[in-house]
């Protein structure tokens, strides 16, 4: 989507320190980050946030949740003590990009509930 943010970062049009990168995904940090590390997750595809995945996103979906945030947990030294991620979806879940994105945040002890 040509008005889109995260599809310029995703493109490289708008550079960013990128932390993980494959053909389907990147992974940068947060520009207002909550955490010690707080890292955004996002598919290069623009889908507009978890409720418009379709039946044809199942592969990519998994492949950012099962390989691609544990990965990045490890390589940035979180996944021992643990992490949280959050997808935002919508506005009553407070997503203020509306491109898909999973935030990952460790570094620190994560409060419950959220606000
Ligand atoms: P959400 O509120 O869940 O939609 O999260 C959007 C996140 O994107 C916020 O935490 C912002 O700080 C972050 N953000 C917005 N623009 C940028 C950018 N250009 N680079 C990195 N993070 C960004
Ligand atoms: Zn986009």
């Amino acid at each position: 989507m040509s008005d889109c943010i995260f599809c310029k970062i995703a493109s490289k049009e708008i550079p960013s320190p990128l932390v993980y990168e494959d053909d389907t995904v990147v992974a940068f940090p947060d520009l207002e980050p909550k955490a010690p590390v707080h890292i955004l997750v996002i598919p290069k595809k623009h889908i507009e946030s978890l409720a418009a995945l379709k039946e044809e996103d199942k592969e990519l979906a998994a492949h950012i949740l099962v390989d691609v945030i544990p990965q990045i947990a490890r390589d940035l030294g979180i996944a021992e003590k643990g992490f949280r991620t959050v997808a935002n979806t919508s506005d009553d879940g407070g997503q203020t990009v509306k491109h898909l994105h999973f935030h990952l945040l460790g570094g620190r002890f994560m409060q419950w509930p959220p606000g």
